[in-house]
This record gives C-alpha cells, sequence and structure tokens, in this order.
C-alpha cells in the first residue's frame, strides 16, 4: 500500500497534474461502461451557469445539480453500478451497509428498484426519522449497538452469516466508476472546463469525477473540498497514510467519517488526482447554503455547499484555478427545520 502510493506520488510528479491511468487498474473505461449500465435508472443533472458566482470569482462558474439527482444525492450512481455488477445469486441473497445517510438511502431505493433485499445496519443512537425514512424505502432495518462501529460489525456479520454482500459507500472500484459518470457529463455539457470543485470526504466522489476528467483532457484541474472539523482525508494525505481522525459535529454531516485505516482504492486515488485540498470552516458552509438558495434556488445540504463556500471565501485564486470552472453540489437531504434557520439568518 504504501510502496504503491510513493509510486503514483512519483508518476503524478514526472507527469506534472498527468498521471499515468489508468490508476489500480481503475480508468476510463471503467466510467464509461458504468454510465451504460445505469442509464436509464439515475437522472442527468443539470449543469446551469452562475452569474452571481461568476462575478464573485472573476471568471464564468457552473453548478453541476447533483442535489437534483433521485433519491437527493449522487450516491445513486454508485450503488446502481454497484448492483449492476453483482451475480445473479448475490442478487438473491441481497445487500447490506452500515450507512444511515445518502448511502443508504440510494443503497435501499436501488435495491428496491430491481427486487433486491437490502439491510441497512444501524445504532441504537440513530434518530428515529432517519430509522423511517430508510425503512419507508423498503429496506430491513437492524439495529445494533451505541456506535456506528458497532452497526459496521452487524454488517460484516450479517454478510457472514447470511451471505449478504457489503455495497461500501466509497472505497469500491464499482462504485468510484458510477460517481465518475459525473465527470463524464460535465464534459458533454462544458467541454473547455478547466477548473472543477468537488467535496470530498472518502474520495469516491471525487476520485471518479477526477479520473474522467484528466483521462479525456490532462489539463483541467480539480480542487477537494472538505469541513475544518474532522477532515479525514486531507489529513491522511498530509500524513502520507491513512489516518483516523475525532469527529466533530459539522453542517456538513455527509462529509464526516474516516477513510479506512486499510483504504484499498480512494487514498492513493485522490492523492495521485488531486491538484490541491482545501478546507472551509462552519461559518461560511452556513453562508454557502443561504447563497444556493437566496441566489441560486437550490436547496443544498451542508456537504454539497463546500464548494460555493470555498468560492465566496476567495479561496479560488483563478490565476490557478482558471475558468471556466465547475462547482459539484453533491446533495440536498438536509433537515428542512435547520435549513429554514439557515437561509434565514444574515
Ligand atoms: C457522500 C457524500 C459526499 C462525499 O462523497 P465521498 O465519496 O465520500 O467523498 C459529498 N456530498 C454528499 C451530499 C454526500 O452524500
Amino acid at each position: 500500500m504504501r510502496g504503491r502510493t510513493s509510486e503514483l506520488e512519483q508518476a503524478a510528479n514526472e507527469g506534472g497534474t498527468s498521471p499515468t491511468m489508468p490508476i489500480l487498474g481503475l480508468g476510463l473505461a471503467d466510467i464509461t461502461q458504468a454510465r451504460e449500465q445505469i442509464q436509464g435508472s439515475v437522472t442527468r443533472t443539470p449543469l446551469v451557469y452562475s452569474p452571481s458566482l461568476s462575478a464573485m470569482a472573476g471568471a464564468s462558474v457552473h453548478l453541476k445539480l447533483e442535489c437534483q439527482q433521485t433519491t437527493g444525492s449522487f450516491k445513486l450512481r454508485g450503488v446502481t453500478n454497484a448492483l449492476a455488477h453483482l451475480d445473479s445469486a448475490a442478487l438473491q441473497r441481497g445487500v447490506v451497509t452500515a450507512s444511515t445517510g445518502n448511502h443508504g438511502r440510494a443503497l435501499a431505493y436501488a435495491s428496491r428498484a430491481r427486487g433486491v433485499r437490502a439491510v441497512v445496519c444501524m445504532s441504537h443512537l440513530v434518530p428515529l426519522n432517519k430509522v423511517e425514512a430508510i425503512r419507508a424505502l423498503g429496506a430491513q432495518v437492524h439495529i445494533a449497538g451505541h456506535s456506528q462501529d458497532d452497526a459496521q460489525t452487524e454488517a460484516v456479520r450479517l454478510s457472514r452469516d447470511q451471505g449478504l454482500v457489503v455495497v461500501p459507500p466509497f472505497d469500491d472500484p464499482h462504485v468510484i466508476a458510477g460517481q465518475g459518470t459525473i465527470g463524464l457529463e460535465i464534459l458533454e455539457q462544458l467541454p473547455d472546463v478547466r477548473s472543477v470543485l468537488v467535496p470530498l470526504s472518502g474520495g469516491g466522489l471525487f476520485s471518479g469525477i477526477a479520473l474522467a476528467l484528466k483521462s479525456v483532457n490532462p489539463l483541467i484541474r480539480t480542487m477537494g473540498i472538505t469541513m475544518e472539523a474532522g477532515c479525514a482525508m486531507h489529513t491522511s494525505l498530509r500524513a502520507g497514510r491513512p489516518v483516523q481522525v475525532e469527529e466533530s459535529q459539522t453542517l456538513a454531516d455527509s462529509l464526516g467519517g474516516g477513510i479506512g485505516l486499510d483504504n484499498r482504492y480512494t487514498f492513493a486515488l485522490v492523492n495521485a488526482l488531486a491538484d490541491d485540498t482545501v478546507l472551509v470552516d462552519e461559518a461560511s458552509i452556513a453562508q454557502a447554503v443561504r447563497h444556493a438558495y437566496r441566489e441560486e434556488r437550490e436547496v443544498v445540504e451542508g456537504a454539497a455547499a463546500v464548494g460555493i463556500a470555498a468560492l465566496m471565501n476567495g479561496r479560488i485564486d483563478v490565476s490557478r484555478w482558471p475558468g471556466p470552472i465547475v462547482v459539484v453540489l453533491s446533495g440536498r437531504n438536509i433537515d428542512m427545520t435547520l435549513h429554514r434557520q439557515l437561509v434565514v439568518a444574515t
């Protein structure tokens, strides 16, 4: 793992911004194949020009509206591609995950669409509204233990005992390739795109998009953006290996969680493909959610607003990040009471 990573770093340095691809066996072909697999099951989301952000940035800025994706986030792309690659015996047994957020929601939805049994493991601490939302999508809920780790252990147990297939939220080639289909759409919708800002947590979204973009045009620059509070990938990249960070309360709750100390794909991919990673604070995330609503007329969750936050805070220097710039808005599953508080505050 370590040797492999430094090899990738070296390749990235030698090739400037253009590392050798495919990386870890993953390349453009996997993403174009994913697109065929998921066509008809996911929405091709709009790319829209933002006059106000363009004026702020001094370059043309466009928003990729994955907040309008079915289930309210891009996660449906990766999950749908992962299910498409399971054999019929596995599909008959079913799938399992421990995510209570956008990944669990997408897995529940995609499984029901294919008539596949889905089990979502949760701890006793998960609020009832989340439990109900996942149940409403037809998934079975297993309540176990008092932490996300306990829920994860239960998922692994169910996988072992009942033969359910674990569908990981980010560290999986089919999941990464599915998220990469966003990159293909961006290239079609804005062929002269130069800079792309992507929310970053486990790195499945970033890896897929950056792999698609840079395979087609190595000059496109990609930035991963995350919150200051508990940024596992950013800290791991600085450390040169996957490290654990303390989880904190954040408006960008979908960016929380670790990258896995046994990370197999996304750490190396983000390491090789990110031109930079940038952190934004809670106040600027709130400001960005408000901007998205008032100026762009979009409801977005905190995780989805980090690109706008970076732009609004002058973190994007257009001499290094030339336009046209695309900002990926990754989801809209925010508690609406919280959203109302954020958009009325001044
Ligand atoms: C999962 C998620 C992310 C982060 O995706 P990773 O692949 O884990 O980096 C960003 N935004 C939203 C809305 C998400 O649900």
